[in-house]
């Protein structure tokens, strides 16, 4: 089939936060094809990625082949080349993530298959394909998501540069503990708040506590940091990587021996053939990848065809928090266990109320 339309759209987001990142910025992308096979994707970068898809790889793409995943990886490197001038990194790359993944939907309807048969039926992905993925639940709801059957939760901690903050660290840890009971994987984001300095000393305050990671603990550009902090806080991991790009972000952080644990979210890292990238790279280097939001069908699909952790990220926000459903269709967690659905492609479509 040919590629006859490509239009990236920001979603009219009801139930906003104030901050920018309000939803992550994500987009919608739509993609059509001849056959009337429409590929629907989830990328990053907000307004400014609407634009590099609207008015830069759409006319790229127009006209272009796409019939199997080496069409979807000589797109994607061509992509990368045009925008690498003001790409390589951040928004561009989002921006190509949205529509690498609505590439993949439409091969998959095309197939009438779901994606994560497609990655399981090529071979290289490193495993078969799981029947279902453990998931574990981030916020600040530990008692209803050990309602909900969730066997782990990650929750959040800022420093502030109080003292009291490591005090605070201790007793959420507790709290989710108690919720969960012992068995459940405990881990903590930083959302890069915490200097080196933070991070030994949270480590030895929280070191009866069994944290199984500490995440984004610094900043990516901090790579040499964080790896000289891996020895210093086992058994607890030092994860990240959500704010890290494509294959050539990872192999930066593959040579410093960053991260115990890799987390490329799927919707801003490239996308699936980004991913599989990664996933080559991480499996060369024996490091464990676990992506960001992984239950999110664009993340889900690929955890469940490769070698990924079996392990994937949920946010169920709050008990009766009101929240935009922008994908119908997608998979629910049953007493804390996922299924990524048989429908073709991703099998989800927009909630066009919401476009
Ligand atoms: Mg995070």
């Amino acid at each position: 089939m040919r590629i006859t339309g490509l239009r990236a759209v920001y979603p009219s987001y009801r139930h906003v936060a104030p901050s920018w990142r309000t939803h992550f910025w994500q987009i919608v992308v739509r993609l059509e094809t001849t056959g009337g096979v429409t590929g629907f994707g989830y990328g990053g970068g907000g307004v400014a990625a609407v634009e590099v898809v609207n008015r830069h790889f759409n006319e790229l793409l127009v006209g272009r082949t796409l019939d199997s995943a080496h069409d979807i990886a000589c797109i994607w490197d061509d992509l990368y080349a045009a925008s690498l001038p003001y790409g390589r990194r951040g928004l561009a790359v989002m921006a190509l993530s949205g529509v690498d993944l609505a590439l993949w939907d439409a091969l998959g309807k095309a197939e009438s298959k779901p994606v994560c048969r497609l990655l399981a039926d090529m071979g290289e992905t490193g495993a078969p394909r799981k029947q279902r993925i453990r998931a574990y639940a981030t916020g600040a709801d530990p008692g209803w998501y050990a309602e909900l059957g969730f066997t782990g939760s990650k929750f959040s901690h800022r420093w502030t540069g109080n003292e009291r903050d490591y005090e605070a660290a201790v007793a959420e840890a507790e709290r989710v503990r108690s919720a969960l009971g012992p068995g459940a994987l405990v881990m903590i984001d930083t959302y890069m708040s915490w200097t080196p300095d933070v991070t030994r000393r949270m480590a030895s305050v929280l070191r009866d506590h069994d944290i199984y990671w500490f995440e984004d603990v610094c900043t990516p550009d901090e790579l040499e940091e964080q790896a000289a902090l891996r020895p210093f806080v086992k058994p607890t991991l030092i994860a990240g990587g959500e704010h890290e790009f494509t294959h050539h972000g990872f192999r930066e952080i593959a040579r410093a021996g960053a991260l115990d644990l890799w987390q490329p979210d799927i919707t801003w890292c490239g996308g699936i053939t980004a991913g599989l990238r990664i996933l080559d790279l991480a499996r060369r280097v024996g490091v464990p990848v676990a992506p960001h939001r992984g239950g999110e069908v664009w993340g889900l699909h690929l955890i469940a065809a490769s070698d990924c952790m079996d392990l994937a990220e949920v946010l169920p926000g709050m008990r009766d928090g009101a929240r935009d459903e922008l994908w119908l269709g997608e998979p629910v967690p049953e007493d804390g266990y996922l299924t990524p659905l048989d429908e073709p492609g991703f099998g989800v479509r927009p909630n066009e109320a919401l476009l």
